[in-house]
């Protein structure tokens, strides 16, 4: 009896729920990653994000190896085909389970059904696990509906915690017998840049539990005092690995418990960012119109978003005129990794000051983050255009001028990535004649005349 498991955004061995009970069950048992380059441009994946996942699978395959588990690759063109072919695997290889761990877009569970159907239809059963969520069923308001609003959220996703110990799963078990060859694991072709890109994440589930580790022993009790500056590295930077499922939320939590204590204030905020990624994910769940490009709102459906190109290339070049949105773009498309204070102010300043429409911004994030993770992205561009669930209300509009004052006080972040700034004295917003005697950009538009017009503009639509 041969199981099938098959990897989605969880490229890890320990705690990989689906993969462990697959290895349990059966007498052998074969991974199985889908090659699906046209799927991944449909989801606007960004090629370092894929590069990084290509990578640890390749350093999967060597530990799967020594567990006599093998790794097939196959191609498939666009999500919808992925089932078909997993059935024709099925078929060939005489599988007798097929194991997965649940991916929350709509048309992930529309696959999904779709398998299930098929394998029933041929008297087989599809295995379903949460691995990247907790309780995604099971967090309901008083009046048995699915909440919008995060503190309520929380608060019974804490009460949850606290009855329901976390438990984290070991390794895979060692198969009696390896029964396919594996298959080569093929390269993403990257451009010279953006393989410098690639070096700066090291690849590994080991290396990212050590992070998570130095993190917790070191930073973590400084992170209220420090995670909202730039310029200071004081947040834990385990998003890559987060959102390619290197690091599972539950081992984060596991290991915040085991060593930490929820006492502490940078302890208790930090776990409320994960629960935030929790939330992010519930929303996608269990609102389809998320996954279809619309408004979480639906009273956004017909807003008057501006499709101008011009200021929409210059926002993505970090060519603005307001250096801490032109640093924070520059570190965006140099690093493919953008701070959280950061992606706040040129989300906002796009999609109020801009009034370009959020979905431009959220499609160029995935592109080019390598942290590209489709609810949290979508929940932190709806939450900075207030078109979303619990948003910032869409006259409480960040001035990028101020927020880099108050995050960027000395402008480190700003003469790191735009080191022509350095000798300026007004770095936070230089004079004309600064502008002129180093070539930097004028603004493209006046921050209080934009902001003025997004209030008016808003508050017309919501008449
Ligand atoms: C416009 C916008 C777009 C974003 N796009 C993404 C994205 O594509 N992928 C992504 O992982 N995060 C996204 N975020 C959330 C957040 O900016 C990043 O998770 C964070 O900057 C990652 O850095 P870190 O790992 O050092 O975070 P830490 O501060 O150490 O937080 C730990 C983990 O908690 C989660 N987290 C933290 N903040 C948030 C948040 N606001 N929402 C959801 N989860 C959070 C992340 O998994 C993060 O790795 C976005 C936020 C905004 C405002």
């Amino acid at each position: 009896m041969t199981n099938l498991f098959i990897f989605n955004t969880d490229f890890r061995l320990a705690d990989n729920p689906a993969l462990f009970h697959a290895s349990e069950s059966g007498e052998s048992l074969v991974t199985m990653f889908i090659h699906n380059p046209k799927k991944w441009q449909d989801h606007n994946e960004s090629d370092i994000k894929i590069a990084f996942q290509i990578e640890h699978l390749k350093s999967l395959k060597k530990k799967l190896g020594e567990l006599n588990i093998s790794l097939k690759v196959i191609q498939a063109n666009g999500i919808d085909e992925e089932y078909k072919k997993i059935i024709e695997f099925v078929k060939t290889n005489n599988i007798n389970e097929v194991f997965i761990n649940k991916e929350y877009g709509i048309n992930e569970i529309k696959r999904d059904q779709n398998l299930e159907k098929e394998l029933v239809n041929m008297d087989k059963k599809l295995n379903i696990f949460d691995s990247s969520v907790f309780f995604p069923d099971s967090i309901k308001t008083q009046s048995d509906t699915f909440f919008k609003v995060f503190t309520p959220f929380s608060k019974v996703f804490r009460s949850k915690l606290v009855t329901k110990k976390i438990e984290i799963l070991g390794f895979p078990k060692k198969q009696k017998n390896k029964i396919l060859e594996s298959d080569e694991v093929e390269n993403i072709s990257l451009k010279a840049e953006r393989k410098s890109i690639l070096e700066l994440y090291a690849i590994g589930e080991e290396y990212a539990l050590y992070k998570l580790d130095e993190f917790i022993n070191h930073k973590i009790l400084l992170y209220k005092e420090k995670r909202n500056f730039p310029a200071i590295d004081g947040t834990s930077s385990l998003s890559p690995y987060l959102s390619s499922g290197v690091l599972s939320s539950r081992q984060c939590l596991f290991e915040v418990f085991k060593k930490a204590s929820e006492e502490d204030e940078g302890v208790k905020i930090w776990i409320n960012e994960i629960i935030w990624r929790e939330f992010y994910k519930y929303i996608l769940f269990h609102n389809p119109r998320v996954s279809k490009n619309l408004s979480f709102s639906e009273k956004y459906d017909d807003f008057p978003w501006s499709d101008n190109q011009d200021y929409f290339i210059a926002w993505s070049n970090g060519e603005t005129g307001v250096p801490i949105i032109d640093a924070a773009m520059k570190q965006l498309n140099s690093t493919g990794w953008m701070h959280n204070r950061l992606r706040m102010i040129v989300a906002m300043y796009l999609s109020k000051n801009l009034l370009i429409d959020w979905r431009q911004g959220e499609k160029y994030f995935m592109q080019n983050l390598i942290d590209g993770d489709f609810a949290s992205n979508n929940g932190g561009w709806q939450w900075s255009a207030s078109t979303g669930v619990d948003a910032a209300p869409y006259f409480r509009i960040f001035n990028p001028i101020t927020q880099s004052e108050k995050f960027d006080k000395k402008g480190v972040f700003i003469k790191k990535w735009l080191p022509e700034l350095s000798s300026v004295k007004n770095i936070h917003n230089p004079t004309s004649d600064e502008r002129n005697d180093i070539g930097y950009s004028t603004h493209l538009v006046d921050l209080k005349e934009s902001r003025k017009k997004a209030i008016e503009v808003f508050s017309n639509f919501s008449k």
